[in-house]
């Protein structure tokens, strides 16, 4: 019999600039579901509040945060796509490329997680990937009643039989608590303070050199 295929897991994010809260959540996330996974940052459409840098520019610290190791890649395609990137739509191009029986997890922090129904055609998303709730410092979002009936139906543990299916179960992912966020970051910045610590080195020493965020 061959190997099954590794489990894919996929991080969005507006990643503005990316930080070790994110970096250390996908790594634990790897971790926990020995997977691979990709960070994807997203095109954001025209209507929402625009992030401060470019795509161009928010891949180039991307690269810089994730250089040096194999287990997390990038992953562009939103940025290749005109207009606003739908995650249903990417996770159904991805089911394309990878087959039904893979096992896909959509990263999600508790807070995006709170925010699903929202997203759209969210009831599809379950179809196409398993979702992972990573714990991110702060109190935890109310779920909606109709998220909370999805989390009931759907929640498996970590160590649980989900493997065994493409997509359709909720994981909770206990990850290391990191108050840590890209807005905090770009409002030191702005005030002329240093983030120090709060992100890889080299991505702030090319925002420092760019001037970006001042
Ligand atoms: P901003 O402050 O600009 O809203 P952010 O720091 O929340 O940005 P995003 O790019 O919006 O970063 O986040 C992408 C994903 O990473 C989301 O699912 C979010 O919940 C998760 N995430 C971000 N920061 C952390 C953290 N410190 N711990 C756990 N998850 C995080």
């Amino acid at each position: 019999m061959s190997t099954p295929a590794p489990v894919l897991a996929l991080l969005g994010g507006t990643f503005d600039p990316i930080h070790y809260g994110h970096l250390r959540a996908a790594w634990e996330a790897a971790e926990q579901l020995d997977a691979q996974v990709c960070l994807m940052p997203a095109n954001v459409p025209p209507h929402r509040p625009q992030p401060r840098l470019s795509a161009e520019q928010r891949v180039q610290l991307l690269e810089l945060a994730l250089a040096g190791q194999q287990r997390l890649a990038l992953d562009t395609r939103e940025l290749r796509r005109d207009g606003p990137s739908y995650t249903v739509d990417t996770l159904r191009e991805l089911r394309e490329e990878i087959g039904a029986a893979r096992p896909l997890v959509l990263l999600l922090g508790t807070d995006a997680f709170a925010g699903l129904p929202s997203w759209s055609r969210w009831l599809q998303l379950f179809e196409l990937a398993h979702i992972g709730v990573m714990t991110r410092p702060g109190a935890a979002p109310a779920l909606s009643p109709e998220l909370h009936a999805q989390f009931l139906a759907r929640a498996c543990a970590v160590d649980g039989d989900w493997r065994g299916q493409g997509a359709g179960r909720i994981l909770s992912l206990d990850i290391t608590d990191l108050d840590i966020s890209a807005t905090g970051i770009r409002n030191l910045l702005a005030r002329g303070q240093e983030p120090r610590f709060l992100l890889p080195e080299a991505v702030l020493a090319q925002i420092r050199q760019r001037g970006w965020y001042r």
